[in-house]
């Protein structure tokens, strides 16, 4: 039976930062000819994600109100596994028993896209695993080494890598984390992060600011910019009270240079803030901002002084120099880059570099003229080149990194390589929903396949 050609991708997501970091490749798989994305949010920060969504044009195909609050981390991941499961049955009827077609025939989603660290994606992910839905995890390798730091995130990581027959991460460092856990490098693909795809977007469409303390920004086209954000927990008390100080100073310095500092609602952030910043005329307090306008703050900015971690890589990405106010960062690629200082909280320390790269052209320039090692901004243009490659057996897209192999891709997701009269293709391998075998005699393992023998068989 002929079988729809246009197959559907589902992408799962729950999370604003899922949201930002995923629209770029709903808006590269709307305007695709061959495939299709279906979006599936969770529920979780529903105001957030539907915002982000809209203004960049993507749409829903189904929420799983997973929205309580209050709810534990269980509770959140069985009702994201249950409400998948409903979605997907409902809309494709059950997982395939018997179905054998060429991969990109299938009437099944052709794959299940999940982002980063979430337990709503851990999640996503083992349901798509029980439908027989190949995972293809965004944002992957990402490690700190320790199982419980971040909690959950760190084991959310590591459980979607398990299940993923496809890795897209950002940067070599991150594939090096995954085949040092035993992933097939031919899994791997380099991409870049779809973060930095998402900023210059978000930063180029120069959505009004539409706030009052912030409309001699529209006007403003000449005056230097510093934007400045910090909240982490590690910083509350002393070190934001040094920071507060060091803009404080910097204000005092350098009259012609206007500071924007978007509050953290956190009582402990903001009112040390207030009580140091709240006078200071060069000083603009606003509370924290939407996504799309604090894009264009920061593609306006002439340095940024934040302890954020997406920070660090949105910024470089628009030329900005960062000074990063914390002691360590798991963003080490950017310090060697030279994109980011690491400065600390130290108020003199921050002082110096700051005042350094206000008053030396050299200086931003050395930041600012080195490349983000986080991404280029055609992160999810090489994500959807790969489904392409991995659907329809199209050329196998440019990676910057390690080159990846479909055969071991279709493998691990479960397709089993035939020569059919058509030509070289995969089957979808039936679910052994009720067979359990009694013991292994008999079991084949296939020999893992090493390259690509389709490579050169495009469509
Ligand atoms: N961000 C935002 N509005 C703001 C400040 C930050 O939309 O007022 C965005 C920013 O562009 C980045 C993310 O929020 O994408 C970073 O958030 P945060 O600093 O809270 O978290 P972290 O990156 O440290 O996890």
């Amino acid at each position: 039976m002929p079988l729809p050609v246009s197959p559907e991708v589902l992408i799962v997501l729950g999370t604003r930062p899922e949201a930002i970091k995923l629209f770029p490749l709903i808006q590269r798989l709307q305007d695709h000819p061959r495939l299709r994305p279906v979006v599936v949010t969770t529920g979780q920060h529903k105001e957030l994600v539907d915002y982000v969504l809209q203004e960049a044009g993507c749409e829903v195909a189904g929420d799983l109100g997973v929205g309580r609050p209050g709810l534990t981390l269980n509770q959140l991941s069985s009702s994201v596994i249950a409400g998948l499961d409903e979605f997907v049955t409902g809309r494709y009827g059950p997982p395939p028993e018997r179905i054998s077609g060429r991969v990109r025939e299938d009437h099944y989603p052709a794959g299940c896209i999940v982002h980063g660290d979430t337990s709503s994606a851990a999640a996503a992910a083992v349901a798509a695993f029980h439908l027989r839905i190949p995972v293809l995890h965004v944002e992957a390798g990402l490690r700190t080494g320790t199982t419980l730091t971040p909690f959950p995130e760190e084991l959310n990581r590591q459980l979607v890598a398990r299940i993923a027959s496809f890795h897209a991460a950002p940067t070599r460092a991150n594939v090096q984390n995954l085949v040092r856990e035993g992933v097939d490098i031919g899994r791997t693909f380099v991409t870049g992060n779809t973060g930095i795809d998402a900023l210059r977007w978000a930063a180029a469409r120069e959505v009004p600011y539409g706030r009052p303390e912030l409309a001699w920004l529209e006007d403003d086209a000449t005056s230097p910019v510093v934007t400045v954000t910090a909240h982490r927990r590690e910083n509350w008390g002393a070190g934001i009270a040094s920071i507060a100080r060091s803009v404080h100073r910097l204000a005092d310095a350098h009259p012609d240079v206007r500071f924007v500092v978007p509050v953290h609602p956190n009582p402990r952030v903001a009112q040390t803030v207030h009580d140091e910043l709240g006078a200071v005329d060069a000083v603009t307090l606003t509370a924290p901002m939407e996504y799309h306008t604090f894009a264009r703050l920061l593609a306006r900015s002439t340095l940024v002084i934040t302890d954020s971690g997406g920070i660090q890589e949105e910024a470089p990405a628009l030329g900005v120099p960062v000074l990063v106010a914390r002691t360590t960062t798991e963003r080490t690629e950017g310090v060697e880059a030279g994109t980011l200082e690491l400065v600390g909280t130290d108020a003199d320390t921050i002082v110096d570099a700051a005042t350094r790269v206000l008053t030396d052209p050299a200086a931003h320039a050395a930041f600012s003229r080195q490349p983000n090692p986080y991404g280029d901004g055609h992160a999810a243009e090489r994500i959807v080149d790969a489904v392409e490659h991995l659907v329809f057996n199209s050329p196998v897209p440019h990676t910057s990194g390690p080159g990846f192999v479909r055969a071991q891709v279709l493998e691990w997701a479960g397709f089993r390589r035939t020569d059919a009269i058509e030509g070289p293709t995969f089957v979808r391998e039936p679910t052994p929903v009720d067979h359990v075998p009694q013991d292994l005699d008999g079991v084949v393992i296939a020999p893992k396949s090493t390259v690509d023998p389709y490579d050169k068989g495009t469509e």
